[in-house]
């Protein structure tokens, strides 16, 4: 029995990705999980910023944190707000400053389909696995996260920014080729942002363990539910996927206390 709070699984770039579910003492290779039916019981809560045993609200945070905690300020999802480089606090500048004032990249990803993106050039692996990329190529490179949203909003009016989760986990991908995408994507951009065009061409490729992708698929949390159950039949992006087409978000269930059982 493996007990403590969810967090989203730490993936590893092999062929195919290989992913960890880690608690404080112990942790699961969710890749020899596959085959093996999978018992995931609520026991409570565990904020991941105040570590309250307090009704999830968002994102892993309880109500109060999701809108104190400077993890969770505007600027995460629309980075075109960020202000640390203006010397601007939203919440923590030094946190901000941070997290702000570092490379990223702006980005195309092939999930359900064509999705434009930015991520700090640190974490960019990590976030494409986490939105079930099959593959990605970097379009620029940017010195903070301010200008990579500006160069996103822009794109914004030709390309989505979010994944059909559901095609996704059915794998109904429809598929571009992302060089030539790209350059039509830097003739859509305004010369300031254009200059930061990336060199790099290389479209990286992501393998994901699914013995079998469902037709259609319908997603469980430990919202709605306190027991979750099923044969594991795959992993992509945070989502197990289940023998009865089932889906678990891992991510959207971070701050739940739970018990796992494999067997
Ligand atoms: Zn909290």
């Amino acid at each position: 029995m493996f007990s403590g709070v969810l967090q989203k699984m730490t993936s590893i770039n092999d062929n195919p990705i290989r992913y960890i579910l880690e608690f404080e003492s112990n942790f699961i290779l969710m890749n020899q999980a596959i085959n093996k039916e999978i018992h995931i019981s609520k026991k409570g809560y565990c904020c991941l910023s105040c570590s309250g045993n307090i009704e999830i609200f968002a994102n892993g945070f309880c109500k109060k944190c999701f809108f104190e905690s400077p993890k969770s300020g505007d600027w995460v999802m629309r980075p075109e707000l960020s202000k640390a480089h203006l010397d601007q606090e939203d919440r923590d500048l030094d946190f901000e400053k941070e997290m702000q004032l570092q490379p990223h990249i702006l980005y195309f990803s092939m999930t359900s389909g064509l999705k434009v993106g930015v991520t700090r050039v640190k974490n960019m692996q990590t976030r494409w696995i986490d939105q079930g990329a099959v593959e990605s190529i970097i379009l620029l490179e940017l010195p903070n996260r301010y200008l990579a949203g500006l160069a996103e909003v822009e794109l914004k009016e030709d390309y989505s920014d979010k994944t059909n989760w559901r095609k996704m986990l059915t794998n109904e991908i429809n598929k571009v080729d992302l060089i030539n995408e790209k350059k039509n994507a830097l003739d859509k951009l305004s010369n300031d942002l254009k200059k930061y065009k990336s060199g790099n061409d290389e479209v990286y490729k992501f393998n994901y363990n699914v013995l079998d992708y469902p037709k259609s698929v319908k997603s469980k949390s430990l919202k709605k539910s306190n027991e979750i159950n099923g044969k594991l039949v795959g992993v992509k992006g945070q989502y197990l996927i289940f023998e009865d087409s089932t889906v678990f978000n891992v991510r959207s269930n971070e701050g739940y206390v739970v018990e796992i059982g494999l067997k």
